[in-house]
């Protein structure tokens, strides 16, 4: 995804991008319904994860 990506931890600048499920899903507190993927970025050598995102930021 990033072009620019550089692990902090190995170095490497392999970006690997991964989506969480199920129970991962971020709510808005207090309304279940309104919900989001959680996006994630993370070291394709090392496995540290760079950065979380929402993937619909707009429904909060
Ligand atoms: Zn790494």
């Amino acid at each position: 995804m990033s072009e620019f990506f550089t692990c902090e931890k190995c170095g490497s600048t392999e970006a690997k991008n991964g989506q969480l499920s199920g129970y991962a899903n971020l709510h808005k507190p207090g309304f279940n319904i309104t919900s989001s993927k959680l996006l994630a970025t993370f070291c394709g050598s090392c496995g540290h994860v760079e950065s979380f995102k929402v993937d619909r930021p707009e429904r909060f």
